[in-house]
């Protein structure tokens, strides 16, 4: 893409009322604008790095054997009194509004109710299960505190996968799989060092939930952690009966400040009995499914990412969500630009090719703070010396290569 076309422009201040440093970093760079406090727009660069992440975490949960779907955000106000979720002091970030026809709606801000719902369609017998599925979606949510910018939204695009299971032996094996699933996602997603399976506050039916908590100090949440013996602990089940149960003393852990990236949840068959999903058994008798609940935070993971991989010029995007790969910036050399920038489409690597109009320091700051992961720069000087100047956004000194060592790079 030619960043000409790109019709966001880099800032240099953030707006006055930005405090965090992910949205501050994200609204200079031209990914996101600010529509209001937790309400973010994805401009061109930054709906490039969803559609990453969003791929990442997709081919990890089909190769669990999940199937996409999509549901919509408009929910019905019955589907949630069943289970009592309905009632604002139960749930209180419920957006709600009235239908001009009469009634009530809800907008989505979990789909835990309405997928089990739907399920009465589909699951009748032993034979439609297990039902495995997932979706991105935008989750709406009423949060009275919407400071942390992107890893707080009021609006936020969440990926949420759900299990439905013929007994509990089934659900564990799942439940497993969708935890590994998880580790992968965050692995490939360039968190892995930093991201813990912790033991959270429960389930329906087990002592406790799994969240994916990522060391990062914007977060909300407090956890403790080792990391030789892989266990951590989030402060709200930290108590001597968890330390005991999980065979660990609290001066072995260390506390750390982290943000919930993912969640894995358990309802047992809680849900599906209050919701009325039974299937029937091999004799006949009503059965009540196991359900499951899976949730990443998409937009968060972005936010994140930002926070923890930046320096003092921009962001720092690891290669698999970068934007873009290259950064190709001509200086005065359009027509060598042109043909570089040409091969590397032909050859699939994706290339943000600066040919605008612009002083070059505009256009090495800009890359900085775009933070794509490979910058390449070529001049009639970089020409003379052989070719084209190279640098990692990471190197502090660039390197003349040749044009075939580009190639050779990228591949
Ligand atoms: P939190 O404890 O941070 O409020 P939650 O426990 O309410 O989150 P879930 O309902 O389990 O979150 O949602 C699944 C995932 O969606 C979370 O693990 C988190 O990554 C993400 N998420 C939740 N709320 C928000 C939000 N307001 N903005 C962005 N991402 C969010
Ligand atoms: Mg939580």
């Amino acid at each position: 893409m030619k960043q000409s076309q790109l019709f966001t422009k880099t800032q240099k201040e953030a707006p006055k009322d930005e405090v965090s440093k992910n949205a501050q970093l994200l609204i200079r760079a031209g990914y996101v604008h600010k529509e209001m406090a937790g309400a973010y727009d994805l401009l061109p660069l930054g709906f490039r790095v969803v559609d990453k992440i969003k791929q990442i975490v997709r081919e990890e949960m089909n190769a669990v054997g999940a199937t996409e779907f999509l549901m919509t955000s408009i929910q019905n106000k019955n589907t949630w009194t069943d289970t009592n979720r309905w009632d604002d002091e139960i749930v209180d970030v419920w957006f709600k509004s009235d239908l001009h026809a009469g009634g009530q709606v809800g907008f989505g801000w979990s789909h835990e109710e309405p997928i089990t719902a739907m399920m009465k369609n589909h699951i009748h017998s032993f034979k439609d299960l297990p039902v495995y599925v997932y979706q991105f979606q935008n989750k709406l949510r009423n949060e009275l505190r919407a400071k942390a910018g992107l890893m707080r939204g009021r609006e936020f695009i969440m990926k949420d996968m759900y299990s439905f299971s013929i007994d509990e032996e089934t659900h564990n094996v799942f439940y497993n799989q969708a935890m590994e699933a998880y580790t992968k996602s965050f692995e490939r997603l360039g968190l892995g060092d930093d991201t813990f399976i912790t033991f959270a506050a429960g389930g329906a039916f087990t002592e406790f939930s799994h969240e994916f908590q990522t060391i990062c100090d914007a977060g909300e949440d407090i956890t403790y952690i080792n990391r030789e013996k892989n266990i951590a602990i989030n402060e709200e089940v930290l108590n001597e009966k968890t330390l005991k149960d999980l065979g660990i003393t609290e001066d072995e852990l260390e506390k750390v400040t982290t943000a919930e990236v993912g969640n894995i949840f358990n309802f047992g068959t809680e849900k599906c009995e209050q919701m009325n999903l039974y299937f029937d058994g091999p004799e006949g008798k009503p059965i009540p499914v196991h359900l499951g609940s899976y949730g990443i935070g998409i937009t968060r993971v972005m936010g994140v990412i930002a926070e923890k991989m930046s320096d003092e010029n921009g962001l720092v995007w690891p290669e698999d969500i970068a934007p873009f790969r290259i950064h190709l910036i001509s200086i005065n050399a359009d027509i060598e630009a042109q043909d570089i920038y040409d091969k590397l489409q032909e050859s699939g690597v994706e290339v943000l090719w600066d040919d605008r109009d612009v002083r070059p320091g505009q256009k090495f700051a800009d890359a900085d703070l775009i933070g794509i992961p490979h910058r390449v720069v070529i001049s009639p000087k970089t020409i003379e010396a052989g070719g084209l100047e190279y640098k990692k956004r990471t190197d502090a000194d660039a390197n003349i290569i040749s044009e075939s060592d580009l190639f050779q790079l990228v591949k």
